[in-house]
């Protein structure tokens, strides 16, 4: 593990003493799992793959009991693969329902509703605050004074970011280690890339950070290439995806439930697509259970505008008349 960074002299130390010295570096640190200040080891975070192994190996024995804390990704994804495991499942949320920073508040409340029907408990607008151990079991107390007796509690209340290194090297951080259009920190031959990395999003035309799979490829790549003297700039729009029981979806740029949301369904909360605005700008556009649309959704998010919900009717899948 790196443990200090000396830009001056291009070097960095591990925990080891050992120092390596560099051209070029990056810094690609991610983040780390918040946890919450109770719990310690009986909580599981979901982060590694050994976290993974442990959850399936605990499904695959028996039928538990589980409480999944947090409304976000790991949470909703996790608490409705433990239901489709056949596993008794309650998840906590501290808001009004599942995903509700990206969702608007009817398909909140759809999502609520589908994963009841699936079998999920729900806890809304509840915190927990402690975690006892009994005999065979846990036991969760939530801010509310309710108990959740439980065997296994998952949570994913999101990530801190691993910027450290950035900050006590000098680096400029600002929600996020700040990179160039081209990847470069406030140190040209330091670059960052993935989760920590602040960039200037050419479409977008704002500075934003995001924590997905794609931009953590397509990024890392980028600034593989740039590093050995690539000159094209950083400018792909990346897109994120999940799957909840059998809803999956595909989303590209900015999904703000506080934003203007176009709904444009073919069958209600089924198959659709949404389409987020801002100031008659397309900031965002959520595929639900819409396919290969993605670049469709790019080009449209490119697009100037400025739009009207009336235009937007049809606009994707392309071709689509309605
Ligand atoms: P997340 O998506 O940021 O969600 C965290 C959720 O936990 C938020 O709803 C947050 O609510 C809530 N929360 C925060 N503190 C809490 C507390 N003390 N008690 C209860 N709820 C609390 O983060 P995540 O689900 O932990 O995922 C970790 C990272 O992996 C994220 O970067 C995520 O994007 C990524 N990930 C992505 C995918 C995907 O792309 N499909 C799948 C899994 C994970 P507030 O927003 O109100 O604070």
């Amino acid at each position: 593990t790196v443990q200090a960074l000396f830009p001056q002299e291009r070097r960095v130390v591990d925990e080891q003493g050992t120092s390596y010295t560099y051209e070029k570096l990056l810094l690609a640190t991610g983040g780390t799992p918040r946890r919450l200040p109770f719990g310690g080891d009986d909580i599981l975070y979901y982060r590694s793959l050994d976290d993974f192994r442990r959850l399936k190996a605990l499904t695959e024995e028996k039928q538990r009991r589980y409480v999944v804390i947090g409304g976000g990704f790991i949470g909703s994804e996790v608490a409705a693969a433990l239901a489709m495991n056949g596993q008794r499942v309650t998840i906590v949320i501290s808001g009004e329902g599942i995903c509700e920073r990206i969702f608007p508040t009817d398909v909140v409340r759809f999502l609520n509703t589908y994963y009841q029907h699936k079998g999920v408990e729900l806890v809304l607008n509840d915190e927990a605050v402690a975690l006892d151990s009994k005999q065979d079991a846990l036991a969760l107390t939530l801010k509310s004074g309710r108990v959740l007796e439980t065997d296994v509690v998952v949570a994913g209340i999101g990530i801190n970011l691993n910027t450290g290194l950035a900050e006590d090297a000098g680096l400029k951080v600002d929600n996020g280690v700040v990179v160039d259009k081209y990847l470069r920190t406030s140190d040209p031959n330091i670059y960052a890339a993935g989760d920590i990395a602040s960039y200037p999003d050419h479409t977008l035309g704002t500075r934003r950070r995001v924590e997905h799979e794609d931009n953590a490829n397509v990024m890392g790549k980028a600034a593989g290439r740039l590093m050995a003297g690539d000159t094209e700039p950083y400018d792909h729009l990346p897109f994120f995806y999940s799957d909840m029981f059998d809803l999956g979806y595909e989303a590209v740029g900015e999904l703000d439930s506080r934003m203007e949301i176009v709904s444009d369904w073919k069958e209600p909360y089924r198959e659709g697509v949404l389409y987020y605005l801002r100031d008659g700008r397309m900031r965002g556009v959520l595929l639900w259970n819409v396919w290969g649309q993605v670049d469709a959704a790019r080009k449209l998010i490119a697009e100037s505008g400025p739009f009207k919900a009336e235009d937007l009717k049809g606009r994707i899948p392309e071709g689509s008349s309605k």
